[in-house]
């Protein structure tokens, strides 16, 4: 299975979305597992970590070493989540390859979430953008823009401000601006349209999809991403995750689902089920009592199920 000929980027992002959002805390030790057994099944992007202060989020607080551990695996590309320039300062110094920032298009959820009004988000990423050219011109700078399709604070999120938002932050020099369902609240109709308009307004600038499947649309949803383009995909083993700040959001769309999607319409993924299963056992030795999701690994792989969509 080469690399060269993957078509649709899987970023594994459970270790950060899926792991910051429940109770328990993994030990450093089974996150290395972890990582290793994602690395071994064909993942090839994983967030890792977020840099944010421990007191905050103690499920976080090793950030940085695992930000090492995962630097040792040949072509990961190695992801950490960061809220402003002191987490991007950490991050890098840590040794990360890219960094992503979410900044919501929801004035509600932005004040909710990283205490900034979406004009401050900008200045902030405008120190970051600085300190990375002055000091690692080599990191990729990601920005997520969250609640694009509706929040749980505000309700209706204006898509003229979606689009704003992410022609703002290509602006100010960040690399690429994705679109995150934070709250589980699009459809795939909605999806086509702001996806297409972002393509318009920032160009092969356009980055991931981040969607929930907090009301089952997880799957139809990254479907209709895919129809309108997108290459790069969010989700998370066992469907971990969701945001502690949006009340009620749970659930990313589950990696061994999607991947299972992508499969059998024979797009190439780069992964392998089987060893994705074995990675979810992985997770859950390390997470005993959480809820592990996931539709494919339940029912197991189709009769005669091989890759290329052929069965
Ligand atoms: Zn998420």
């Amino acid at each position: 299975m080469s690399n060269a000929s993957i078509e649709v980027l899987i970023s594994e992002v459970g270790p950060r979305d899926g792991l910051q959002s429940i109770q328990s805390i993994m030990p450093t030790a089974n996150k290395e597992l972890w990582i290793n057994a994602l690395y071994q099944s064909g993942i090839r992007e994983i967030e890792v970590a977020s840099f944010v202060p421990a007191k905050l989020l103690p499920q976080m607080a090793d950030a940085a070493d695992v930000v090492r551990y995962a630097k040792t695996f040949p072509d990961l590309t190695v992801l950490a989540l960061v809220p402003n320039l002191k987490g991007a300062e950490a991050a890098i110094q840590a040794g990360v390859d890219k960094i992503t920032i979410p900044v919501s298009a929801s004035a509600a959820h932005s004040l909710a979430n990283v205490r900034k009004t979406r004009e401050e988000m900008i200045e902030e990423l405008k120190k970051i953008i600085g300190f990375r050219n002055a000091h690692a011109p080599l990191v990729q700078v990601e920005v997520g823009i969250a609640t694009a399709f509706g929040c749980t604070l505000q309700g209706m999120v204006p898509e003229d401000e979606v689009i704003w938002l992410a022609e703002q932050v290509i602006e100010v020099g960040v690399d690429e601006a994705g679109l995150s369902d934070t709250t589980g609240y699009a459809n795939p109709a909605q999806i086509k349209r702001l996806f297409k308009r972002l393509r318009n307004a920032i160009g092969n600038k356009a980055g991931a999809a981040h969607l929930h499947n907090t009301r089952g649309l997880g799957l139809a949803n990254c479907l209709a991403a895919y129809e309108e383009g997108v290459r790069s995909f969010d989700s998370s083993m066992g469907g971990l995750g969701g945001c502690p700040y949006a009340p009620g959001a749970s659930g990313n769309v589950v990696t061994e689902d999607l991947v299972f999607m992508f499969e059998a319409m024979g797009v190439n993924t780069g992964v392998s089920l089987e060893k994705l299963f074995e990675a979810r056992e992985v997770l859950r030795l390390g997470l005993p009592g959480e809820a592990i999701y996931g539709m494919v690994p339940e029912a197991g792989l189709p009769k005669g199920f091989s890759k290329k969509g052929s069965i």
